[in-house]
């Protein structure tokens, strides 16, 4: 690998690791990132069957017009520019629809707009959707960053961490299908209608709501980008690099130890895993046993199950924008992954080409317990290390693939007949590539009975070692940006760095 002794070392290369290292890198460091599969980009990678592209895990993203803060950060890591981006249909981003009740509901960008759109299908809570708008504006004012402002810690945010979805909406209205509607999209916080904050909805669904879009040709697109970004100011990258251990000596980590061997010295190290696999690269007494026990403690959020078409051309109209699919009592319910009704909720999402006419792929999306794959959890299967997990595993996911195709033909009914190829993931797929014990879609689960606990500081207890990713504060582009600013404030200013993005 050459040359080491960098100013920082970054480990893993999702999102919130090539954001510092883009960043960071800009700033004046020299930056090595270190990644153990063949793709950069962790969860923002793409992968190609029949010539098509799919997202491995982002799909839509919001808060990316000018002046939005993912635009702004992502303008000052230099990407904003020439990304291929398609603003998804301002009038419908996501279409909720109840399958039972052939009922459906659509979310609109922009406040006014959504409201103009539900206030018709519920002419009798009118009051209660723009209290709910209000809510979810008042919500966000609490995250300083969120708002490209410096932030004051915790205090600002503790007024708004213990109220759980559930209250939040039912404290808005009683109208049973409209909080279905307002949280309809669940799917996208892994959103549990006791535990998970309000807050993480306000945060995530607001984004959406300023202006949502998506990647032509796939998330992978940003990766690409932040990869340039970071060379073009002499930083170094590293696929097929896996961590195995993180080395002291006198009290800081001096070297990130590669499986083959290698060590990569720096003066500081930025950990973008899973803070539980980070502690289980060290065994730094510095990393109190209290503290330990905390992160190992911390519940994941659940995996999820993706089903990914390419479709025959001119079989079915490409769709600008997604749906989320349901059952009754779907929305609430789809989580608790009954194995008798699963699935509950279905996300579609159409992939977005060059050609807007037909679609060309759809990807269904539903959530996964790690447990239904536990029988195969000995295997590993990654690109750089492929393996047969086995029959019994390709029969589960046919079972499992044909479940969800056919909870989609209820929408579709044309869709069984337009389908080429059928791929999928399983929760194994994603703890193999991302390298989390179970395949966690957004990682650490924000919970609203322990709302401090379940925040994850930047900073560790050894001077020279930190954390990023979707851990931190919240999962999602936005999130894991978020999150990457605050990394960065340990070695940057934050007040002027928050201002040069806000200027960007
Ligand atoms: C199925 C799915 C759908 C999603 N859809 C959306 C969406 O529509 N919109 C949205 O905004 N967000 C979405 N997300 C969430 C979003 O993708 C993530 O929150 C975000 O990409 C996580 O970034 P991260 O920085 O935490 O790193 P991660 O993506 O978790 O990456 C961690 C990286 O570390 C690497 N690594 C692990 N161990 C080692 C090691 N020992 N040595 C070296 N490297 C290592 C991994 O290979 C990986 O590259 C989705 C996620 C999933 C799983």
């Amino acid at each position: 690998m050459g040359e080491t002794g960098y100013d920082i070392v970054l480990v893993g290369s999702g999102l919130g690791s090539l954001l510092c290292a883009a960043l960071l890198g800009k700033h004046g460091y020299r930056v090595c990132v270190l990644e153990k599969n063949r793709q950069f980009g962790g969860c923002l990678q793409s992968f190609a069957r029949e010539k098509q592209v799919f997202d491995s895990g982002v799909h839509y993203m919001g808060s990316l017009a000018p002046g939005e803060t993912l635009y702004q950060v992502f303008k000052y890591a230099e990407i904003a520019d020439d990304l291929p981006l398609e603003k998804m249909d301002e009038a419908v981003f996501d279409r909720i629809v109840f399958l039972d009740d052939q009922e459906s509901y659509d979310q609109a960008q922009g406040y006014a707009r959504f409201i103009e759109t539900l206030v018709p299908q519920f002419p009798e809570e009118a009051d209660a959707i723009r209290r709910y708008c209000e809510q979810l504006q008042s919500v966000c004012r609490h995250f300083a960053y969120y708002h490209l402002a410096p932030g004051q810690g915790l205090a600002d945010k503790q007024p708004v961490l213990d109220l759980t979805l559930k209250d939040g909406l039912a404290s808005l209205t009683s109208n049973t299908r409209l909080q279905e509607v307002l949280a309809g999209n669940n799917l996208l916080y892994a959103g549990d209608a006791s535990n998970t904050p309000f807050y993480v909805h306000a945060l995530v669904v607001n984004s959406y709501l300023q202006s949502a879009w998506k990647c032509r040709d796939g998330g992978s697109q940003i990766t690409r980008r932040l990869v340039k970004t970071i060379r073009r100011y002499g930083g170094m990258l590293h696929n097929h690099a896996e961590v195995v251990s993180l080395e002291e000596k006198d009290g800081i980590i001096n070297a990130a130890v590669l499986k083959n061997g290698e060590r990569i010295t720096g003066n500081h190290f930025i950990s973008n895993l899973h803070p539980r696999q980070t502690l289980a690269l060290t065994g730094s007494k510095q990393l109190r046993p209290l503290y330990r026990q905390r992160i190992n403690a911390l519940k994941n959020t659940i995996s999820s199950f993706c089903v990914y078409l390419t479709i025959k051309p001119g079989t079915m109209r490409y769709e600008k924008h997604n749906y989320y699919l349901h059952t009754k009592n779907g929305v609430w319910e789809a989580i608790q992954c009954d194995p008798a009704t699963w699935p509950q909720t279905l996300f579609v999402f159409f992939g977005a080409g060059q050609q807007q006419q037909d679609a060309t792929t759809i990807t269904l999306m539903t959530y996964m317990p790690y447990d239904w794959v536990q029988p195969w959890a000995d295997s590993f299967n990654t690109d750089a290390a492929p393996a047969d997990r086995g029959e019994s595993y390709t029969a589960f996911k046919k079972e499992m693939e044909q479940k969800m195709i056919d909870m989609a033909a209820r929408q579709f009914p044309e869709l069984p007949a337009a389908i080429q190829s059928i791929n999928s993931a399983s929760p194994l797929s994603y703890r193999d590539y991302i390298g989390t014990a179970d395949g966690s879609l957004y990682g650490i689960a924000k919970d609203a009975h322990n709302p401090l606990g379940s925040f994850v500081s930047a900073r560790t207890k050894i001077p020279n070692l930190y954390l990023t990713g979707q851990n931190l504060l919240m999962h999602g582009l936005l999130g894991v940006s978020l999150a990457a600013l605050q990394t960065c404030s340990a070695f940057v200013n934050e007040t002027e760095l928050l201002e040069k993005i806000r200027h960007a």
